[in-house]
């Protein structure tokens, strides 16, 4: 796959890293048999990350970033996605990717000083709390209810669907301060609320693989800080929505390195069952492939899109929506190409529970079956694929609401 952007010279220390860090036979994360050892690979790998400069690069110095530009921080993401290995911890995404870059834009600089550096040191780890149980889509339904009382907030309600929660000693939630307001956008406030407190009770969610990654979180009396807010009191629906696009777009560069390696792995394992010689799955095998490059293309041009503007736009949503889908009818493929041998599930399940098995996993069906829940799943979160459509039904083809 040729190079998204140039920046050369730090390609050349990423590579070098690599090259320092990595076992020479290394396959990627995905040939890791068991959960347990990939994650105590995963801190250690965290850890050399971080004392590598590594972590949160385009941050600026005095927050604890390597102050570099957006382009070296897509140079550093495709090497480590092409090298099999993960660019960040395990809740890293909601610390680093959502919470960190939501400071920057909107954060006041006791914020950005205090919680910065402790999010690339690894001492907090976030979770986020918007969803609850009658509010996902429609967010501004949310009840979870937040009242000052002298300098701290009381937090009292649920969230649900909260993903790393038992691993998170802070959430970000949204929260409502004015229980009528005009509009019901408004009167929603930001907050960091620390987990550690008798306030604050998280209950794993048993899903469909039978995992538990994500959880519900009941607030009762829960604490924080006054100036714990993002972003004004009541104002936080803005501070939200930059935090969703960080959530749905940013992995434009890496979503195409992912998904063309367990694309090979789909092709290889038609190949030795005998499948791609049947002429229909000849067809969505190739089908498969083509929408495969086409995301490609669409990452390099939010890639541009982002370097020129530095933002995300709607092209944030083209991204969710065009990766998501593709996905599951990957994952529906795979267990056509498995046939009766799919309703058993052997071997380990995907060593996450988001996207693409890992670079390097084998072709097993608990892989497969694993990706193809990962898969239904990620048509939901981040916004449902009927949200997506509806946003860039909206705000691209400006079609009436
Ligand atoms: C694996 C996973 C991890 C998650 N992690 C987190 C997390 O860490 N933190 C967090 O806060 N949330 C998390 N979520 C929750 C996620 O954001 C919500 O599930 C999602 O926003 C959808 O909300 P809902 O489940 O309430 O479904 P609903 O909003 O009830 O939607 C049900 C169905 O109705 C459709 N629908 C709803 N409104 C419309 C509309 N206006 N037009 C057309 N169709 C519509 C939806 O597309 C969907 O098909 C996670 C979800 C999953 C699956």
């Amino acid at each position: 796959m040729p190079d998204a952007v140039g920046a050369d010279d730090f390609r050349a220390v990423v590579r070098g890293f690599l090259a320092e860090n990595l076992p020479v036979d290394w396959a990627g994360i995905g040939a890791i048999a068991s959960h347990a050892e990939a994650d105590a690979f995963v801190a250690d790998w965290r850890a050399r990350l971080a004392a590598n400069g590594l972590l949160g690069i385009t941050w600026p110095v005095e927050y604890g970033g390597a102050g570099r530009d957006k382009a070296d921080q897509v140079v550093l993401v495709e090497e480590l996605a092409r090298a099999g290995v993960p660019a960040m911890g395990s809740n890293d995404t909601f610390g680093i990717k959502m919470l960190g870059n939501t400071l920057l834009r909107w954060g006041t600089e006791e914020q950005r000083r205090h919680f910065l550096p402790r999010i690339l040191s690894g001492e907090d780890r976030w979770c986020q709390g918007y969803s609850e149980p009658a509010a996902g889509s429609d967010l501004a339904g949310l009840r979870c209810a937040a009242r000052l009382d002298g300098d701290q907030w009381i937090v009292d309600g649920q969230k649900t669907w909260t993903s790393r929660a038992r691993e998170a000693n802070w959430i970000f939630l949204l929260a409502r301060t004015d229980p009528r307001p005009a509009r019901p956008h408004q009167g929603i406030t930001f907050l960091l609320v620390p987990m550690d407190q008798p306030g604050v009770e998280v209950r794993p969610i048993r899903a469909l693989s039978g995992e538990s990654e994500f959880n519900e979180v009941f607030f009762t009396g829960a604490v924080t800080a006054a100036d714990h807010v993002v972003g004004e009191v009541g104002g936080g629906w803005s501070v939200a929505m930059t935090l969703l696009g960080l959530e749905r777009g940013e992995e434009a560069a890496t979503n195409p390195i992912l998904f063309r390696a367990e694309l090979d792995r789909l092709l290889a394992m038609a190949a030795e069952r005998g499948t791609a010689s049947d002429p229909v799955m000849r067809q969505r095998l190739a089908d498969a492939y083509t929408r495969c490059e086409i995301m490609r293309f669409l990452g390099q041009r939010i890639l541009h899109q982002v370097l020129v503007s530095g933002t995300l736009g709607p092209e944030a949503s083209i991204s969710k929506l065009y990766w998501s889908e593709y996905h599951r009818r990957v994952t529906q493929l795979a267990l056509d190409v498995l046939g009766a041998d799919a309703m058993v599930v052997d071997g380990r399940l995907p060593l996450r529970a988001y996207r693409a098995d890992d670079p390097g996993a084998p072709n097993t069906t608990g892989s497969w079956v694993g990706a193809f829940y990962n898969a239904t799943a990620g048509t939901i979160y981040a916004g449902t694929s009927q949200v997506q459509r509806n946003i860039l039904g909206e705000t691209v083809l400006g079609l009436p609401k």
